[in-house]
This record gives structure tokens, sequence and C-alpha cells, in this order.
């Protein structure tokens, strides 16, 4: 099996690498990724020299490198590359357009010509909008996006299931919860929140500290990923999730306390325009039809996750200062 990982050098798609390379001792791993300010090949440090890995730095939406990927053989494509910050989403909606809609187009095209065996596209819990007190996101929910983020991820996901519909590519679409665990990028919630809190700065949070996100262990996405891939039924989509709601105000609080800092820390912000209040999965579909179930529940992964981020201090440190991008452009060039 040769597979076509995208975004490889993020945080999923490299917890990603590792876990399958060492799950699998036959598998191919061709890592695709463009290497902009969320990619860091630090993540992949323990499989660089690995013979059945294989960096290639370039841009999803670059026709004749993506080409000439499939023209050298490829199976399954995992596709994670995408720009995946709401915030920065609401600065620069092009940006995210261009890679998540417009570079998924450039990648499914190429499946196409060169007939891949599989097209597994990453997507969010959050193409669904947001939910009330009660109910939850089934596979079947309309999508719903608000902001150019979650718009945009929904935009590649409609592309997908027209690729299927249309030429019959075989394709699966996971939507999954939000993710936690090591090499998570500094600005998202959990590890943003670590990091400051071990450097006595405020944590920022946001309007009332009451959204609610469904947390799942970046592990048992990619164990999820793993069973679509080898039993996934061409052409449809399955909802991941954990069942580990928490509002982010419970959140922060949970790191405060286990790293012994005061909740003075806390420093509430202005709401983000667009807010969604609460996301929730039904994760059923993949649970009864594949059989998935995590691993991880939330106190044992968040405590694996502080422990993580405090036994790799180097790791965040260089990564907030922008010493890893120094590194990167050194050995392949500006992106
Ligand atoms: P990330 O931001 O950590 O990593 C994204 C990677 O994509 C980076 O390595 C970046 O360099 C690469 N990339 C960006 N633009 C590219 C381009 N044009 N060409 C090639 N590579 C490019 O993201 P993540 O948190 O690891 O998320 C991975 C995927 O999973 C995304 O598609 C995201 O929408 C989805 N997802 C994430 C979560 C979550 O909680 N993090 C939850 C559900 C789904």
């Amino acid at each position: 099996m040769r597979l076509l990982v995208t975004g490889g050098a993020g945080f999923i798609g490299s917890n990603f690498i590792s876990y399958m390379l060492t799950k699998y001792p036959t598998y191919e791993i061709v890592n695709l990724d463009a290497l902009t300010y969320a990619g860091n090949l630090d993540n992949l440090k323990a499989v660089e020299s690995n013979s059945r890995y294989r960096f290639i730095r370039g841009d999803i939406g670059d026709r004749r490198v993506v080409e000439d990927i499939f023209a050298s053989g490829v199976d399954t494509v995992v596709h994670f590359a995408a720009e995946s910050h709401v915030d920065r989403s609401i600065k620069e909606p092009d940006l995210f357009v261009r890679t998540n809609v417009l570079g998924t187009q450039t990648l499914l095209e190429a499946a196409r010509k060169y007939k891949a065996a599989k097209f597994i596209h990453v997507s969010t819990d959050e193409v669904y909008g947001t939910l009330g007190e009660t109910g939850l996101f089934s596979e079947s929910t309309p999508l719903a996006p608000n902001s150019p983020y979650s718009a945009s991820k929904a935009g590649s996901d409609l592309m997908v299931r027209a690729y299927y519909e249309t030429y019959g590519l075989p394709i699966n679409m996971t939507r999954c919860s939000n993710n936690y665990g090591p090499y998570q990028f500094p600005e998202k919630l959990i590890p943003l929140m670590i990091a400051n809190a071990l450097n006595d700065m405020p944590l920022p949070v946001y309007g009332d500290g009451l959204n609610i996100r469904d947390w799942l262990y970046v592990e048992d996405h990619c164990n999820a990923i793993d069973l679509v891939i080898h039993q996934g039924v061409n052409g449809e989509v399955y909802n991941i999730g954990g069942s580990n709601e928490r509002t982010n105000i419970q959140i922060v609080r949970t790191i405060l306390n286990q790293l012994g800092k005061p909740e003075s820390l806390i420093s509430y912000v202005r709401d983000r325009p667009g807010h969604d209040r609460r996301y929730g999965i039904d994760a059923t579909k993949i649970r009864s039809e594949l059989g998935w179930t995590p691993k991880h529940n939330f106190e044992s992964g968040i405590k694996e996750t502080i422990n993580w981020y405090l036994g790799n201090r180097e790791w965040w440190e260089r990564v907030r200062s922008g010493e890893y991008r120094q590194y990167d452009e050194r050995q392949y060039g500006k992106g």
C-alpha cells in the first residue's frame, strides 16, 4: 500500500504518519506539505530516516507537483492539508478558499486521472454549523457553516461528494470533532492555554467561556481514519467524536488545576464573530459499522497531553519563537 498523505507536517497529519508507519510495517507514505506556518518537520523527526517515508514540499494546489506524485504511484490519498484556524480565516478568507476548496479540487482531479483506489477527505464537524443546548450532529445533518474556515471545508466536502457522484471516484469523508494531543500548534485552545499557563501569561478566553466543543484525543482520530481506509464503504461520510463535550472555561480550569496555576490568569476577551455555540457529534455510524471505539477518555487524554507539553517545552518554545521556520527554510528553501 502506498499512501499519499497531504498536510502530514501538521498536527493530525504528523501523528497519523507515525501511527501508520508503526502499525503497518510494509506501507509506504509520501507526505506532501507546503510547510505553511502550521507545518513543522520537527513533528516527524522519529520517522524522517525511515526508508518507507518520503517528504515532498509542495502545494496541493500545484497541479504539476500533485500529478508527478500520482504518476509515481499512489493507492490511497489521506487528505489533511488545509488552512485550519478559524481566527485566521476571519482575517484572510481568500487563502482558505484557495487551499481548502481549490487545493482539494486539484487533488481530486489528479486522483481521478490516475485512478486512485481510495480518497479519504478529512473534514470537520464545524461544517454542520452550531447546535442549541440539545441534539447532536449526524451524517445527515444539513451543512450550515458559519465561519470562512468551516465554509471552505464545507465547499471542499461538496466537491468531494461531486467527484463520487459524477465520476465514481472511491471517496470517504470523515467529519471529526476537536482534536487535542501532542504536536498541536499553540494557537489552538488546549496547547495555547498550557503554554501560556506554564509561562504565567494571561489565558485569553472568548466571550463568557461557555462555548462547547466535543474533544477527541488525536490517536483516536488516527485510528478511526485507519478503519475508514480499510473498511469504509465508498461514498460514505463518517462522523468521529468521543462524546466529551466540555465548555471552554472547563478546559481552561482543568489545565490550570493540573499545572497548579491560579485562576487569576484567566482573562476574558471579546467574543469571536460568528462564534459557534456548541458542537456535539453522534458517532454511532462509525462505531456500529466499522467497530471504532476511542481508547482515551478526556481525563486521561488531557493528562497525557499536559505531560507531553511539559516534557517537550523545547518543541513549543521553538514553534512560538518561529525558530523552526528558519530550520525548514534552510532545508527546503522559502515557501
Ligand atoms: P494543521 O493546521 O496543524 O496542519 C495543516 C497542514 O497542512 C500543515 O502542515 C500545513 O503546512 C499544510 N498545508 C496548508 N496549506 C497547504 C497547501 N496549500 N498545500 C500543502 N500543504 C498545506 O491542521 P490539523 O489540525 O492537523 O488539521 C488537519 C486536517 O484535519 C484539516 O483538514 C482540518 O480541517 C481537519 N480537522 C482538524 C481538527 C482539529 O481539531 N485540529 C478537527 C477535525 C478536522
